[in-house]
């Protein structure tokens, strides 16, 4: 036997998975989630499944938890051939452009960039540390969200400011779901059964954190997120893109960083408007006549159409439009939205295709719409294993 196990931490949870590189098998996975909280929560499901309350301080404590998992299942995760850990990791700055090998200078770099993703590098770094210290002897593999976006030309990552107050402060934009972008758009092309290198293609990755990207012949070349996963489209519970000028005004206005900071990434988005930032819970408000939850759907489908605008024009034209995360995978009506009334670009809908509750990657487009238009799950564990393998051999 021989795993890979996927270290997905998030802000406030860990994702793991044991993978078989060659066949893409999943032995075992589980969540722990509610890090920090007063009650958290384990859900293992290896050889059975189960569900428990914890209590985890922070990730290093989550991480413990899900190796007592395995533990009480008979099934110790020391004993389960695991020949390398892949481990995502939020922000790599400039200097992570590709999956790196983790090393003591690693593990410290990823934890500094922490200035630039306090809500994720640090709980990541902490991953890592445990991990390393119950795994000393197999490589460990940092795989980046921000990598895949450091081919983006200087004109999509510069903010207009202060070129020596920006390099001071590392303010640019990074971009966020790099390697949900990265599966996605070279799923798409395999499914299609044509050369990602001949493809432009835009990803709408719409889950609860959202972003586009603009990805030419493989490459990407301008995302929605930036210097932090807040900018762009409208999130389950961020706002995406706002006047900096408000902030302003609202600092101005009585609120400190702290209130903004829980304003814009905790109180915003769909949340925001309904008390919700589920999109399930926002469609049957919107359909039992609460206006609020309408103005939500129409501020974000506008907001994905303008990336989408955008990019289209960016790209100089468009092969492939590709839905992908929670709400592009399954809110039919959300993606029918997006595509209204733009024939005139090539891009041509088909309503039962779309409406048709498949699984898996497929088309949507009309019969001999100019643009591809797709539905690919993402599958960033997946990825993270492949990168993995990539690098170790
Ligand atoms: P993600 O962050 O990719 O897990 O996506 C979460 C979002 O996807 C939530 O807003 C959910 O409402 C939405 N979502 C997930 N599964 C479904 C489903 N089966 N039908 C409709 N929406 C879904």
């Amino acid at each position: 036997m021989n795993h890979i196990l996927v270290i997905n931490a998030g802000s406030s949870s860990i994702k793991y998975q044991l993978i078989d590189p060659t066949s893409g098998e999943r032995s075992a996975a589980g969540l722990v989630e509610r890090i920090g909280e007063a009650e958290g929560r384990i859900v293992h499901r290896g050889v059975r499944e189960e569900e428990r309350a914890v209590v985890v301080p922070d990730h290093g404590a989550a991480f413990d938890e899900l190796v007592a998992a395995f533990a009480r299942q008979g099934a110790p995760i020391e004993g389960l051939g695991i020949t390398a850990v892949g481990h995502r990791v939020v922000q790599g700055g400039e200097e992570f452009v590709a999956p790196t090998l983790i090393d003591d200078a690693v593990a410290e770099r990823i934890l500094e960039l922490g200035a630039l993703a306090p809500l994720h590098n640090p709980g990541q770094y902490q991953a890592i540390v445990a991990a390393r210290a119950l795994f000393p002897r197999v490589p460990h593999v940092a795989v980046f969200d921000t990598a895949f976006h450091q081919t983006m030309p200087p004109s999509a990552y510069t903010y207009a400011i202060d070129p020596e107050v920006a390099a001071e402060h590392g303010v640019r934009r990074y971009g966020f779901h790099g390697i949900s972008h990265q599966v996605v758009s070279r799923r798409a092309a395999e499914f299609l059964g044509r050369p990602l290198e001949s493809l432009r293609q835009i990803v709408l990755h719409l889950g609860n954190g959202a972003s586009a990207c603009a990805v030419d012949r493989g490459r990407s070349v301008d995302t929605s997120m930036g210097l932090t996963p807040l900018e762009g489209l409208v999130m389950g519970t961020r706002s995406g893109d706002i006047d900096p000028g408000a902030l302003l005004h609202l600092l101005r206005g009585g609120y400190d960083v702290g209130g903004l900071d829980r304003l814009l990434n905790g109180r915003s988005g769909l949340l925001g408007f309904t008390g919700s930032n589920d999109f399930r819970d926002v469609r049957a408000a919107a359909d039992a006549g609460d206006s609020q939850a309408a103005l939500a759907i129409e501020v974000a489908v506008h907001r994905i159409r303008h990336y989408l605008g955008a990019y289209l024009v960016e790209l100089g034209g468009l092969d492939a439009l590709i839905f992908t995360a929670g709400v592009g995978e399954h809110q039919a009506e959300l993606r029918a939205a997006v595509c209204a009334d733009l024939e005139g670009f090539g891009i041509r809908i088909d309503p039962e295709r779309n409406a048709s509750p498949e699984r898996g990657a497929r088309r949507i487009g009309a019969e001999g719409s100019p643009v591809e238009i797709l539905v690919v799950p993402t599958d960033e564990e997946a990825e993270i294993a492949r990168e993995t393998l990539r690098l170790v051999g």
